[in-house]
């Protein structure tokens, strides 16, 4: 499943091609993708300028002339390509029979830019992704939006904001970190990576790490620093998953298979002096990774 550094990552591939650019045509090779598309979408977007992409926890944002915005998520197997560009591969040339495979491909923007004309293409086998229409002015209020937490890049992240948020809380980090009204676009692979780096077990619970007084512990401003550490180095990557992945640009993704914690059970710890193994419970349904030894 795509998180939040393959969405950045998909938007920066998209943006030099989308931006600026006219969509000639929308082109919807079926009625629906996880939900129904909306109506008159390709008639909101046909003959219309892109002004500019985005991105909102896992979400991309398409911002269109006339203040509509297209709201992309790839669900658990989309992905984007340019096609028509000299320099992109064509679908042929891809080495994963999964996106290659053009019986998936469902949504084809047909763009006119300063480059002459290129197809953006959405293919998604499991069509667990969706594509949906707002206006700008709703968005914020937006039933995908209206709750979600501060995210985890940029500047707008910090100790002072968790603390507010775990106070008190009786819930295990994990499942603290995991809720999108604290974090926005977090999800478990950062998750398990954040905290093995900041030394602090799964299972401990989020208030512990906030004063009487309410003021963030040291540990949690260690935490805070590790998690937009991860999220940072991963879009900084390209973008990461378990499985191989497309980039935007039209070109095989790049894959980071090296993460420190996550999906390494039964292996030695990688923290500098620790002698520890990682081991994996399960949380909430799904699997965490973490060091009994270092993280506490
Ligand atoms: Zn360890």
């Amino acid at each position: 499943m795509p998180e939040l550094p393959e969405v950045e990552t998909v938007k920066r591939g998209l943006a030099p091609v989308m931006e600026g650019s006219r969509i000639r045509r929308a082109e919807l090779r079926r009625p629906d993708l996880r939900f129904p598309f909306p109506p008159a979408f390709s008639e909101a977007l046909e003959g219309r300028r892109i002004v500019s992409l985005g991105r909102r926890a896992k979400y991309l944002l398409i911002d269109i002339e006339g203040g509509d915005v297209v709201i992309a998520h790839l669900g658990m197997s989309g992905s984007f390509r340019v096609e028509g560009a000299p320099e992109a591969e064509t679908p042929g040339d891809f080495h994963m029979p999964r996106s290659k495979d053009t019986r998936h491909d469902h949504v084809v923007f047909h763009l006119e830019t300063a480059d002459g004309d290129r197809r953006v293409v959405y293919n998604d086998p499991r069509r667990f992704g969706f594509m949906d229409l707002a206006r700008r002015q709703d968005l914020a209020a937006h039933p995908f939006f209206r709750d979600l937490g501060e995210e985890p890049t940029g500047n707008t992240l910090d100790a002072d904001y968790i603390a507010a948020k775990f106070r008190g809380r009786q819930t295990p980090l994990k499942a603290a970190l995991l809720d999108q009204k604290n974090i926005a676009g977090l999800g478990n692979i950062y998750v398990c990576e954040a905290l093995w780096r900041a030394h602090l077990s799964p299972e401990r619970l989020a208030g512990t790490l906030v004063t009487a007084a309410g003021k963030p512990k040291k540990e949690l401003v260690v935490l805070t620093e590790a998690i937009r550490q991860v999220i940072a180095d991963a879009i900084e990557a390209g973008g990461s998953t378990l499985r191989d992945h497309i980039r935007a640009d039209g070109s095989l993704g790049y894959f980071q298979h090296s993460f420190s914690v996550y999906d390494r059970e039964k292996e030695p710890c990688r923290t500098p002096g620790c002698t520890g193994t990682i081991g994996r419970i399960v949380q909430g349904g799904r699997s965490t990774f973490h060091c009994a030894a270092c993280q506490k």
